[in-house]
């Protein structure tokens, strides 16, 4: 009986070891607004705008196909930090009542699972899209959003550098950071301000005519100079969370995740800005994983999308979803080749909506009020400027979109109403 209570008492103890040794991961997650793809170093621009994003790039996977689930911020942060896509989640404008609605309060976050799971759970965003009323507080212990923080990618990371240094190990934590910096108006400090471009322009914004055109194409040059230059001076400030990570020897137990939310336009299609069109230079996103779990020096071409985001970074660190989501780890070994990766967008004038389903090389776009589709070859056209007709069975595949039920209903932002404004939607309170 002693023997058998003894070697019972040896087990716990080596269980209670095993059980030490098994530190959690922890998770950083960097959105950067309106932050185009192609625009950076990593995807072949030729201009040197994101040196820090990049070496995280060479270090980790970067996927070359990544593909966001809206046109506009609201809905594309909350795919990902749900899993979801956008007629899934619900989240943005009910253009027939200009209801606004914000992320469902039952509707299982990577704060609300992670933090279940005994995370420390910290963000620091910088728009009130982002913030309470928006629902974005949930689940996390430490919520800081500035409701206006344009130009304040360097205090966000004093604040998130700040939280790491308070971080001892005792638990893992997941620290969520989006900066808003490369959003219109384009200023960045100096010197990114004149790095690219003619340094006696200072303008920022587009200037439209009461027609809501372009007033000057002239400007398009200058004002994508100057958004090169935030996505320049937004990345020094990666490059010091990177820094700081290191220098705190946390790095090797931490997944970083960089991403964007959309991309901008710069007259591809006629419009300046974002949240008009689906084409690729709003959808076509950038995504970067590091550190923890991930292969390094990978470029990976399959299709991915912002929903995936969740669902990888919970299997790196082996936490499950209470639901079962639509994206998928893109880390596993079944990856598919051929997928449909939707998204949907508003506009202030007819098309008032729009969705798509990217597919094979081939995207279907579909404006409900005129029942229209359009069908983009990606592979031949790129540049999506010959629409063709799709057929049926692309159609259907919107439709299908289209109608995605939801599993929690979106909040009702109180408060909140929507009208046309410079030609784009305006939330205002
Ligand atoms: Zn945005």
């Amino acid at each position: 009986m002693n023997q058998i209570m003894m070697i019972a008492g040896i087990l716990l103890l080596v269980l209670a070891f095993a059980g030490c040794g098994e530190e959690k991961p922890n998770i950083v997650i960097v959105v950067v607004d309106t932050m185009r793809a192609d625009h950076m170093g990593a995807y072949g621009y030729h201009r040197d705008t994101t040196p820090g994003m990049d070496s995280l790039a060479r270090a980790g996977t970067m996927w070359t196909n990544a593909r966001g689930q809206a046109s506009w911020t609201l809905p594309a942060v909350t795919s990902i930090f749900t899993g979801r896509s956008a007629r899934a989640h619900g989240t943005g404008i009910n253009v027939s009542n200009g209801s606004v609605y914000g992320v469902g309060s039952e509707i299982p976050t990577m704060a609300t699972v992670l933090g279940a799971e005994g995370y420390n759970t910290a963000a620091f965003f910088n728009v009130f899209l982002l913030d309470e009323q928006f629902g974005f507080h949930r689940g996390f212990n430490t919520f800081n959003c500035h409701p206006k923080g344009l130009g304040r990618a360097g205090e966000t990371m004093d604040d998130a550098l700040g939280w790491l240094d308070e971080q001892n190990g005792d638990d893992p934590f997941f620290l969520a950071i989006h900066l808003f910096d490369p959003h219109d108006p384009y200023a960045p400090p100096a010197p990114y301000d004149t790095m690219w471009g003619d340094p006696s322009r200072n303008d920022s914004v587009w200037i439209f005519t009461p027609e809501g055109a372009i007033a000057d194409p002239e400007q398009n040059r200058h004002l994508k100079d100057r958004y090169d230059g935030e996505l320049a001076w937004t990345d020094s400030q990666m490059s010091r969370l990177l820094a700081g990570l290191r220098s705190s020897g946390m790095a090797e137990n931490t997944l970083v995740i960089v991403t964007a939310d959309h991309g901008e336009e710069f007259l591809e299609h006629g419009y300046g800005g974002h949240g008009r069109t689906l084409f690729e230079e709003i959808v076509h996103i950038p995504l970067i994983m590091s550190g923890y779990g991930v292969p390094r020096g990978e470029v990976r071409d399959c299709p991915a999308a912002q929903m995936d985001i969740l669902p990888t970074a919970l299997d790196i660190v082996d936490v499950e979803h209470p639901d079962e989501l639509r994206g998928i780890d893109l880390l596993s070994g079944s990856v598919p080749e051929i997928r449909a990766i939707p998204a949907s967008g508003v506009n202030t004038g007819p098309p008032f909506q729009m969705a798509s389903v990217t597919r094979d090389s081939f995207k279907t776009i579909w404006y409900p009020e005129s029942d229209t589709f359009e069908l983009y070859d990606l592979r031949n056209d790129p540049d999506e400027l010959d629409p063709i007709s799709p057929g049926e069975v692309r159609r259907e595949r919107v439709l299908s979109y289209w109608s995605t039920p939801r599993a929690y209903p979106p909040r009702p932002v109180e408060g909140s109403h929507i009208g046309p404004a410079c030609g784009i939607w305006v939330i205002s309170r």
